[in-house]
């Protein structure tokens, strides 16, 4: 839930329960209303149009032709961030993380090069070392058939050119909104070869010391008729790993007996999502799915999970393989090839439309509570607590039923690190706890065990 009760309702509800006085957040709706019908169309053709321009953007294509090949399309990258961030008086930050790559598909040492764009929050004014961050990524390299061959043409117009495409939109925008925390635009390479420019980032996101809280990776955003003709243009899939990839022995073992096989970060992000879609765009749907990524394939978010981050893949409902990693051909009347006419632009403004307003809302909320933890074996009654975090004005306390895909019930309490929840029994729900600021915005939800220690929780054995 990230809009907020009407006062009336949570006044009946916090008298019900005797938590502190909740705080009436004011509605934060028409900003992230304005930003949701934002996304132009033209802006998003015309960046794919020009990275399409370069013929093939594959990570062993030329580094040094103006041209043609990944150098030309990166440096193309890097002008548009330098022009956009002229429009907002010098606001982006453009760095060009690197490393000298070699693997089995990159067979000889080749410099595989992010073009990240940061937009500095207000948290953390320079020269002060950034801390939290929002990350909107996808990736720039494009292949054919054959993952090796460099030379032919390979448009790459939604994978990923769409994502891309969406990034810069979406960093144009937001160059014009207040972020509290930091955000990153991130134009990935290598990602075709083995997800070298994911790791890039999330090595230089570790190096910088930031607090990565999300990472949206956009990886093939742009496509609304599936290769069977089923068109759906209304929703969008957000996967999401169940369990944290760096959960710890404590962490499963908490999660075995007490639950929490669905609700990571990632999947709570996840969440945060779909219920924005639900609020903002009445034209788009969030199918969360329950994978860290498509089965058996991969994408850069898997580098930031690695890292402990939270990440999700974005991606189109209904994939069309002819258009993808294929040589542009036509066999037996299938035109095979990722080209622009695989492109319906308005979808991919409504899928760049969620991603900005999950940036706008994340970077405006404050962190998550930390330290989340709950008590209340053998009672009637459930204690939340938490950690307080800067900047939040109040929490609201969330559960749902065991079974239930999303969150149900909220509650919204005030600027305290714990909350009583009357005759809400421990044993039968699933329990969370968000931040919200003075401006009306929301964290994710933390569910127990997944931040900081436990010495709060009943031990298993507590009861029987
Ligand atoms: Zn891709």
């Amino acid at each position: 839930m990230l809009r907020y009760f009407p006062v009336c309702l949570f006044i009946v509800l916090t008298q019900l329960s005797g938590v502190a006085e909740a705080t009436a957040y004011p509605h934060a709706e028409p900003e992230l209303q304005a930003l949701a019908e934002a996304p132009s169309q033209t802006q998003l053709r015309a960046t794919i149009t020009q990275l399409v321009s370069f013929g093939t953007r594959h990570t062993l294509s030329s580094a040094t032709s103006d041209t043609r090949g990944i150098g030309a399309a990166r440096r193309w990258v890097k002008s548009r961030f330098e022009a956009i961030s002229r429009e907002c008086g010098g606001c982006l930050e453009i760095v060009t993380p690197s490393q000298i790559v070699t693997g089995e598909r990159i067979p000889t040492p080749t410099e595989v090069m992010d073009i990240v764009a940061i937009k500095r929050g207000s948290e953390d004014p320079a020269p002060r070392k950034i801390g939290r961050v929002i990350v909107m990524s996808g990736h720039l390299d494009s292949r054919v058939t054959d993952i090796m061959n460099s030379h032919s043409d390979a448009p790459g117009a939604d994978d990923d050119g769409s994502g891309v495409a969406a990034l810069i939109e979406a960093a144009r925008l937001l160059s014009k909104q207040p972020n509290k925390a930091t955000v990153v635009f991130a134009a990935l390479s290598g990602e075709e070869q083995g997800l070298y420019g994911g790791k890039v980032l999330a090595d230089y996101a570790v190096a910088q010391g930031w607090q990565v809280e999300a990472d949206l990776n956009n990886d093939i955003i742009g496509n609304s008729r599936g290769m069977n003709g089923v068109f759906d243009s209304t929703t969008v899939r957000v996967f999401s790993e169940g369990t944290k990839s760096n959960e710890t022995l404590q962490q499963a073992a908490y999660r075995r007996y007490h639950g929490g096989e669905v609700d990571s970060p990632s999947r709570n992000l996840a969440r945060y999502m779909a219920t924005l879609a639900n609020d903002y765009l009445p034209d788009l749907r969030v199918r969360m799915i329950y994978r860290t990524d498509r089965f058996g394939r991969g994408g850069d978010q898997v580098e930031f999970l690695k890292a402990g981050f939270p990440a999700v893949r974005v991606t189109e409902s209904h994939e069309d393989y002819h258009h993808q990693h294929q040589d542009l051909r036509t066999e037996n009347g299938v035109r095979y090839g990722d080209t622009l006419a695989g492109i319906d632009f308005r979808y991919l403004s409504r899928v760049t439309a969620l991603n900005t307003i999950t940036m706008a809302a994340l970077s405006r909320a404050p962190a998550p509570p930390t330290d989340v933890a709950i008590k209340g074996a053998v009672s009637d009654d459930t204690t939340v607590s938490w950690h307080k975090v800067p900047g939040a004005a109040g929490y609201r306390v969330h559960w749902r039923d065991t079974t239930a895909p999303r969150w149900q019930y909220a509650r919204t309490v005030g600027d305290v690190d714990h909350a009583v929840l009357k005759n809400v029994v421990i044993d039968d729900w699933f329990f969370g706890v968000s931040s919200v600021s003075s401006d009306g915005f929301e964290s994710p939800v933390v569910f127990p065990g997944f931040s900081g220690s436990f010495e709060r929780s009943p031990p298993a054995t507590a009861s029987h």
